[in-house]
């Protein structure tokens, strides 16, 4: 991986003054109307952030979602420049969204999840920020956890010449139910930062918890670990958001959660104990997920045997599932006993889950 070619990162600045940490960027999730795009930015503004967001073009993962008023919405962003003096930024996904932003005078574009994703696009849009040096942009990274991909997408960027360049992180999606909507892997983007120390980082909460609930902790444990700012989802009205309205907070809650931050010194705080311990608190919420989504499939098992009259403990399948988990976690440098332990336990409450469904009366399975 060629990381030297990313090596002429600019610090963010706004007017030429470098912004203090955290940077925050923050707006609706989507443009909506002219009314909703002005009354949130100047509840923003009143709060202090000065720089605001807004999904002009919005990719849906099903058709039939809000998909963005498009360009229509770029007049509005203009009025909140003009009426409120903040920077804006707007989602850019093919040359069109690009040329029309710049056009338009948006001071920020950031490129989405699924577009990282894509090397064609990436570069279509690459292309048409070629001869605009003066662009800023935020690569989000790929839905998928894949660093080379995120890089990839920086450096096509990159080589169209533009050197305010970022990166945001929003963590990567992953089948079934968990706790948080896109898994943080902090890991990930602490190697973007160790392999290019001067690409400033921000954290989406918003994306990453899928729940207003969890931005304040997720943006905490962003600036712990050492991440510029923070790109937050706020509507003037989150409940009636058209896109994304579990995950958005009022301006005034976002003050309160901005206000509620503790900033410590990046350099002290970086590869810090708190850093070490994010990472322990990422793989206990994996581990829970996992747990959760392993007991759900053992009850399904349970309604299974329930229907077919079978008794729940299938002893040969018991000591088939510890042997091979043992000999597994023996190749991943885990203790035998250790391991034997925590399956035997695991066992116990799958059995307990299952008695109880095969144990319940009538047909309420
Ligand atoms: C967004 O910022 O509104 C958005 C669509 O984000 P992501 O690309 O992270 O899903
Ligand atoms: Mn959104």
């Amino acid at each position: 991986m060629q990381n030297n070619i990313l090596s002429g990162i600019v610090p963010f600045s706004i007017d030429g003054v470098a912004v203090r940490r955290p940077v925050v960027v923050a707006g609706p999730c989507s443009a909506e109307t002219e009314r909703q795009v002005l009354a949130t930015a100047r509840e923003l503004a009143r709060a202090g952030v000065r720089i605001f967001r807004a999904g002009v073009w919005k990719p849906r993962t099903m058709p039939g979602g809000f998909e963005g008023v498009g360009r229509r919405a770029l007049a509005w962003l203009k009025k909140v420049k003009e009426e409120t003096g903040m920077l804006v930024a707007t989602e850019v996904a093919t040359s069109e969204h690009v040329v029309a932003a710049l056009e338009a005078g948006v001071d920020i574009l950031w490129i989405g999840a699924r577009t990282t994703a894509n090397p064609f696009a990436i570069q279509d849009v690459a292309d048409a920020l070629e001869g605009h040096d003066e662009a800023t942009v935020f690569v989000k990274n790929p839905v998928n956890p894949d660093l080379e991909l995120w890089i990839g997408a920086l450096q096509r960027v990159y080589n169209a010449g533009v050197r305010r360049l970022g990166a945001i992180h929003r963590g990567f999606s992953a089948y079934g139910e968990h706790v948080y909507r896109n898994q943080p892997q902090w890991h990930i983007p602490l190697e973007l930062h160790r392999l290019v120390p001067s690409l400033p980082i921000l954290c989406d909460p918003s994306h990453m918890g899928g729940r207003r609930e969890f931005i304040a902790e997720l943006s905490q444990q962003a600036l712990d670990m050492g991440f510029d700012g923070l790109m937050v989802e706020s509507h003037c009205d989150p409940d009636a958001a058209m896109s994304d309205s579990s995950q958005q907070v009022s301006p005034t809650t976002l003050e309160a959660i901005l206000r509620s931050l503790v900033v410590r010194d990046k350099h002290c705080s970086t590869e810090s104990l708190a850093q070490l311990r994010q990472q322990i608190d990422s793989c206990d919420n994996e581990l829970l997920d996992v747990l959760a989504r392993r007991m759900a499939v053992c009850r399904d098992i349970g309604r299974y045997k329930q229907e077919h009259g079978m008794q729940v403990v299938q002893n040969d399948r018991y000591g088939l599932v510890l042997n091979s988990r043992v000999k597994r976690a023996a190749a991943l440098g885990l203790g035998e006993d250790f391991v034997r332990a925590i399956m035997v336990a695991i066992h116990e409450e799958s059995v307990n889950q299952q008695v109880k469904i095969v144990n319940r009366k009538g047909n309420d399975s």
